[in-house]
């Protein structure tokens, strides 16, 4: 007899599953699997329609057999089954989709899910198997047919016998090679396996004969698979913590429990049920490229993308979880994936919910929320930064900063709220450490001022003041730039005029170091000599800057201030009549220590310790 030939474009599709465009061939279970469940969907919406038509929906359940002697793996199903036409119509070709024909049909009557609207799906037989066979009796009909099929060629439709209705697909797996070892869906565990982590959550019985060994003996049981009702689609009041720990632990494998676990719905147009996870330590490649954002997206209970990177935005990329919308199509490819109307709301709706979550945690449990904050602090920070600061106004809010009001993190809203009357700027500092930023003379004179100081300790954390510009229309200054002026005016007229004064000494001085200008300054308490930036770039953005792969050897344009009214002062102006030579020398050692008080690397250790020396001997 001879074989029908494969649509055209049946034919295409199969030629690339034989040759595998995906390559991940274990989801050949998955898709028969849920064909399986789609059929069951059918009947069961049948049944509830018809009232002629009496089955007992608890026998519904699929099977899957494994003839390790025949390379076979058979999954039957108990659904609607497929006529002779519908063999032909159905897997012969892919351009009629049955499911979403009935889909169509049903959807005004009543809301029915019917999973999947592949075009692909039983195609994926292919990747694995040389041959498939597809036995099938229609629900009401009492003639059954066989579909079989070697690939490409085409295929065959024969009468049967079937005593049951419903359909069993049998794979004979493809010799083993050295590229694949098909043999191993031979094996109870690995089919147990996949079953699990693709099926899990058909909301069928999915049943599988093992073997366990009873008193030496080896007993054979039928053993529901799956476990029938997802977490997420279960009752939230009647979920202990536990499961929701295990689920976790699990699936996302953390050692850690979670920090915080959401669990929502939405229903409206776009429907979903999504179960998020905030761990509570950020995973050791979190801040390096290996790491994959993205959340598990299913479709009614399968799962069609282990890590959908869409669905969260880069700031929050640390958030596990599942997401589960009837309203998705399951034959959704990453490249359509941001095009996908259904996926982008839910996005959104997503992020603004991690967003909320974050904002009532840090309003009601800002312990929980500090704790958050130490693991992934940064993320958000980079989030501020990242595409020229976008997004920076949803997460300025979020933001946490160590200060010199009290030993612990404040917030932006904290520190305006707490702003002096006359007060219209955020004052910074930036050191290694929160003691070193606040034993910055700068810092000492603001804070003896009566400002609150914000320490910026973290690599890069001035980028993110600066990304920021301002808070509540509140500008940002580092305290060590020369254009924040804590000074009152007649201070300043009167220090400009001695400035001017000293004019002709502060050029001698800077021709010894490297610096923009040399002047007095009357805000350093006990200090004698402290380094102020000018312009964008400050102190602690060399170092960050200078530290980068890409780094293009940057410099902050310094200014070195010399306190007035320190002892050192008159000493510089003594020597300026005197010794030159010396003056240079004083000069050096000034920048020297002034450098060291910014956190800077002395340019020359050996020539520093030369000429301390000079001056102790
Ligand atoms: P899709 O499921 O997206 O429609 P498939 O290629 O997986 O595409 O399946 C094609 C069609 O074959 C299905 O729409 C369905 O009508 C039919 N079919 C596949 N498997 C079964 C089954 N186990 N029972 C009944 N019909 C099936």
């Amino acid at each position: 007899m001879a074989k029908k030939q494969f649509k055209a474009e049946s034919k295409k599709l199969m030629e690339l599953m034989i040759n595998s465009i995906y390559t991940n061939k274990d989801i050949f279970l998955r898709e028969i699997i849920s064909n399986a469940s789609d059929a069951i969907d059918k009947l069961h919406y049948k049944s509830l329609t018809d009232r002629k038509i009496k089955i007992d929906t608890d026998d519904f359940a699929s099977k899957v057999d494994i003839d390790k002697d025949s390379r076979t793996i058979t999954i039957s199903d108990n659904g609607i089954g497929m006529s002779k036409e519908e063999l032909e119509n159905n897997l012969g070709t892919i351009a009629k989709s049955g499911s979403s024909a009935f889909k169509e049909e049903n959807d005004k009557k009543e809301n029915i899910d019917i999973i999947g609207q592949f075009g692909v799906g039983f195609y994926s037989a292919f990747m694995v198997a040389s041959k498939v066979s597809v036995t099938s009796k229609a629900y009401g009909s009492d003639e059954a047919y066989l579909w079989e099929s070697e690939g490409i060629e085409g295929y065959n439709i024969k009468s049967c016998d079937k005593e049951e209705y419903g359909t069993s697909v049998t794979l004979t797996l493809k010799d083993d090679s050295d590229d694949f070892e098909y043999s191993k869906y031979l094996e109870d565990y690995t089919i147990q396996g996949l079953i699990k982590k693709y099926s899990d959550y058909i909301t069928y019985p999915i049943k599988m004969e093992t073997v366990h060994v009873h008193d030496e003996k080896e007993v054979k049981e039928e053993e529901v698979i799956n476990s029938l009702v997802p977490l997420w689609k279960r009752n939230k009041s009647e979920i202990t913590k536990e499961e929701y720990d295990t689920f976790y632990s699990d699936k996302f494998f953390d050692y850690e429990k979670p920090l915080k676990v959401l669990h929502f719905n939405m229903e409206g147009v776009i429907g979903f049920n999504a179960l998020l996870y905030i761990p509570s330590h950020a995973p050791f490649d979190y801040y390096s490229k290996e790491y994959e954002k993205g959340l598990q997206l299913y479709s009614n209970g399968v799962l069609i993308m282990e890590k959908c990177a869409d669905l969260l935005p880069d700031y929050f990329s640390f958030v596990k979880g599942v997401v589960d919308s009837p309203d998705l199509s399951l034959n959704i490819s990453r490249e359509t994936l941001q095009q996908d109307r259904v996926l982008v709301k839910i996005a959104k709706a997503i992020e603004s919910k991690i967003k909320k979550e974050l904002e009532t945690m840090l309003e009601k449990d800002r312990e929980t929320y500090e704790k958050f904050f130490d693991a992934f602090g940064l993320q958000l920070k980079a989030g501020v930064c990242a595409n020229y600061g976008m997004d920076k106004d949803k997460l300025s809010d979020l933001l946490l900063f160590k200060s010199s009001f009290e030993d612990k993190y404040v917030t932006l809203k904290e520190y305006v709220s707490r702003m002096k009357d006359d007060q219209d700027i955020i004052y910074y500092a930036c050191a290694e450490s929160e003691s070193k930023a606040r034993m910055l003379p700068q810092t000492e004179n603001a804070l003896s001022k009566g400002y609150e100081v914000l320490y910026l300790t973290e690599y890069g954390d001035e980028f993110v003041v600066q990304t920021l510009m301002e808070y509540d229309s509140k500008k940002f200054a580092n305290v060590s730039s020369s254009e924040t002026d804590l000074d009152s005016k007649e201070d300043k007229e009167e220090l400009d005029k001695i400035n001017k004064e000293n004019k002709d000494m502060f050029e001698a001085m800077k021709k010894a170091i490297d610096v923009k200008e040399v002047r007095f300054t009357r805000s350093l308490k006990n200090h004698p000599v402290c380094l102020s930036s000018e312009g964008m770039i400050t102190s602690s953005m060399e170092k960050v800057m200078n530290a980068m792969p890409t780094g293009q050897n940057v410099k902050a344009s310094m200014v070195m201030e010399i306190n007035e009214n320190h002892a050192i002062a008159s000493k510089l102006k003594d020597l300026y009549k005197k010794d030159k030579k010396k003056l240079e020398k004083y000069s050096k050692i000034l920048y020297a220590q002034a450098r060291l008080i910014e956190g800077l690397p002395v340019e020359n250790p050996t020539e520093l310790s030369n000429l301390v020396c000079e001056e102790l001997s």
